[in-house]
């Protein structure tokens, strides 16, 4: 008998394993049981030998086999093979499998005038198909799923039924006759009537209007990328002006026409999850300005369901804006009448369809960062797969780890395994709260994990933190707390099984530290379970408190102060653009301490660099400075190492701090004569990076670690990312960054979940020597 476990359900695994054992003549059975499958197998013994290595090296494409554990049986004197009904009792352990994009099987039947698929937009096999968003629990079968209301017709059924078809047991199989249909609405809601929705849909797109179109996860508000006029209406309409648009383009050639794509992109944009990728834009590429304002990156995809691939079937739509469908922040609309009444004043028109979401899930977005994969959000095609916790860390008690507090993404945990949630966004959006209640529920539901423990982040002003505390004092579960930055660490590590101590560089939007400061330019010793600070970027004075992540001139005028800066100078009001009374309020306000919190974040010395650079005083999403900074540094050699702007380290009795006042002098002295403004974007990157790197030697001194960990939001940014690596490991260092979670907010719930299951382990340990 073989228990096989991973993600083998809902992803064709029976029929494979029914082929497999026909080919090697064994006999026996395969049923789903709640932890995986269950294969019983009688035959020849170099039958069953070669059964067992093709189980691993021909597994169907969407499968992932974690163990395969056999125990010997008895031969019953089985004929034949057979596949078993599914055992719905015990504990669940196996994954729901992610959905998936459509294979070249099902698109090649979707454009064939023969096929009887021919055109049908819910077209999709045991390889593709929705799962994760169409799934209420498991095991994943039909009647789970939200297919269950439509009744197979008798072709549909045959090829359900048929362990030969690539259909058996695709439980959202469906065609024209039996299956969901799509229809276009107005925003009043009344049909338009026409023999084909999905040309009518790309009349209007083709006409300037908005388009509201039902996908796997969500709505997307899609209109064409090419028109401008009718992006900003868009953009208007959305309340969302400066944050990029992803595009969506037929395929891989139409990608490179836009895009100056790696090898690596290429091989990312056509992985099973389509991710949004955010590449290198080609200059008249052809795409309205709009769409990606003040960045040399376009966000680009590759359709992903039937549906889409039909809208790019006509040749007249060369590229469309496909972003999820909200107002700025909120969860993504998914049901029809929900997005008729959210997005009514945005759309023109909504293209739907009657096979219900019950998952919200908003596209990923990866990026290429140093040659690697890097998550920037972790969701459709990702979740719900499990990540592994280090083995060190033995059996973890169920956990709930509720992340940070904006873009937010918890994670539940038990065993080896920690299962993120999607994407949900900012919590303090007027639905994002319910989000997080409803795909909490439903992730404990399908996994069984009732969680003994919650953790949270330090910062006692995140909802996440009041509704942790709130959700535990109510069931009486033990709480946990973890510092931001170490939480961020301790996510990397886990993934690449480090069990410290390690020098962890954790840079960085915002997090709440130990003392109560905002914390961001990080060097710590981590271990799991614990961490301790080495050294940190010098604290200087926030000015308004979260305003200024709004608002970057109230960083440059912290940072300028900190400096020795006279900030109501004529030099200094002239260079950001800031009126003489503003600057005033602002100094009293520092002087004084008023709503004025000390930070050492990194990403906020990026803010305060750009808005002095590029004059940014304003943002309209996070880190839009920081990452209009790293744009203009693209156009610069990428090889400059030149230090003109580097944080000095100082030491005090208190610790080691890198302090930024020499660095800010020759800035400034560099504007006011000129230098040109992309040379000085490149050599900041340098000069950063130069500086932590010099804090990493002098911990390695102090302590002789020589690995260190990369994390925080800063490591979004390519170039940083890639000159600390080259720097550290230039110094000797292994360094280590993150390849399954994001090194930003959208990963902190995995770190949270290893430093808690951590610390249960080394109390548990304590306990038992005691
Ligand atoms: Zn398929
Ligand atoms: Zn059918």
């Amino acid at each position: 008998m073989l228990a096989v476990r991973g993600v083998v359900q809902g992803v064709g695994f029976r029929p494979f394993v029914y082929r497999l054992a026909s080919e090697e003549r064994l006999a026996g059975f395969i049923g789903n049981d709640t932890s995986g499958v269950t294969i019983e197998i009688e035959g020849l013994p170099e039958r069953l030998e070669a059964f067992c290595r093709r189980l691993r090296e021909e597994a169907p494409p969407l499968s992932r086999i974690d163990s395969v554990v056999a125990c010997e049986a008895e031969p019953i004197g089985e004929s034949g093979f057979r596949i078993v009904a599914s055992d719905g009792r015990g504990r669940v352990a196996t994954g729901i499998p992610a959905d998936a994009a459509t294979c070249g099987d099902c698109l090649r039947e979707l454009l064939d005038p023969a096929d009887r698929r021919y055109r049908y937009p819910f077209l999709n096999c045991t390889n593709c198909g929705p799962r994760f968003t169409i799934t209420r629990r498991i095991p994943y079968d039909r009647p789970q799923t939200s297919m269950a209301k439509f009744k197979m017709c008798e072709t549909c059924q045959a090829e359900y039924d048929d362990p030969t078809n690539r259909r058996f047991h695709a439980q959202p199989n469906a065609c024209a006759e039996c299956g969901p249909r799509v229809w276009l609405v107005r925003a009043d809601g009344a049909e338009i009537p026409s023999r084909d929705p999905v040309t009518a849909t790309i009349e209007w797109l083709m006409a300037g209007w908005t388009v509201a179109i039902k996908g796997i996860g969500g709505f997307h508000l899609s209109v064409d990328a090419t028109n401008e006029a009718a992006v900003l209406r868009l953009r208007k309409r959305k309340r969302r002006y400066g944050k990029p648009l992803a595009v969506m383009v037929r395929d891989l050639d139409a990608a490179r026409s836009l895009c100056e794509l790696t090898a690596e992109e290429e091989e990312m944009l056509l992985t099973i999850p389509r991710p949004i990728v955010l590449a290198r834009a080609r200059n008249g590429n052809g795409i309205a300005p709009s769409v990606a304002p003040g960045i040399p990156w376009l966000g680009v995809f590759l359709p992903y369901a039937p549906l889409q691939h039909l809208l790019f079937a006509d040749p007249r739509v060369k590229a469309l804006v496909m972003t999820s469908a909200n107002l700025s922040e909120e969860p993504i609309a998914i049901d029809n009448d929900e997005a008729l009444a959210r997005l009514g004043q945005i759309a023109d028109a909504f293209l739907m369809h009657d096979r219900e979401i019950l998952q919200r899930c908003d596209d990923s977005v990866m990026a290429v960062v140093d040659g690697a994969p890097q998550l920037i959000r972790r969701a459709r095609g990702f979740v719900p797969l499990a990540v592994e916790l280090p083995e060190f860390l033995g059996d973890a008690p169920p956990l709930l780890a509720v992340g940070g507090h904006l873009k937010n993404v918890f994670a539940l945990a038990r065993g080896r395994f920690a299962y993120q949630s999607q994407h949900l966004g900012d919590l303090e959006s007027v639905t994002g709260l319910d989000f997080f209640r409803e795909s909490l529920e439903h992730l404990m539901h399908t996994f069984e994990i009732e969680p003994e423990t919650v953790v949270h982040d330090l910062h006692p002003g995140y909802l996440s933190t009041s509704w942790a505390k709130e959700w535990a004092e109510e069931r009486g579960l033990r709480l946990i707390a973890v510092q931001h930055h170490h939480a961020h660490i301790a996510g990397c590590m886990a993934e690449h099984g480090l069990e410290g101590p390690v020098i962890g560089l954790s840079l960085d939007g915002t997090g709440y530290g130990t003392d109560g400061k905002i914390w961001g330019g990080e060097v710590l010793i981590c271990r799991l379970d614990g961490s301790e600070r080495f050294a940190h970027l010098d604290y200087v004075p926030m000015p308004g408190g979260e305003k200024a992540i709004r608002e970057p001139w109230r960083m440059a005028l912290g940072h300028l102060h900190a400096a020795g800066f006279d900030v109501e100078s004529a030099e200094v009001l002239e260079l950001l653009g800031v009126k003489a009374q503003e600057a005033h309020v602002l100094r009293r306000m520092i002087e004084r301490g008023v709503n004025t919190p000390q930070t050492s974040s990194l990403g906020r010395l990026f803010d305060a660099v750009a808005a002095v650079v590029l004059g940014r005083g304003v943002v309209d999403y996070e880190a839009q400075a920081a990452i209009e900074l790293e744009g203009i540094a693209i156009c610069e050699d990428d090889r400059i190492h030149d230090q003109r702007y580097v944080p000095e380290l100082w030491t005090d009795g208190t610790g080691i701090t890198l302090k930024t006042e020499s660095l800010w002098r020759a800035l400034l002295q560099d504007m006011q004569h000129g230098r040109a403004k992309k040379r000085i974007a490149a050599e900041f990157h340098a000069g950063i990076s130069a500086g932590f790197i010099a804090a990493a030697a002098n911990a390695r001194n102090k302590s002789g670690i020589d690995k260190v960990v990369l994390s925080g939001g800063c490591i979004h940014n390519r170039r940083l990312a890639r000159l600390l690596r080259e720097g550290l490991e230039g110094e000797g260092f292994h360094v280590f960054q993150h390849r399954q979670v994001s090194p930003g907010d959208g990963g902190l719930s995995y770190g949270q979940a290893v430093v808690a299951a951590a610390i249960l382990k080394s109390e548990h340990g304590a306990a038992r020597r005691a």
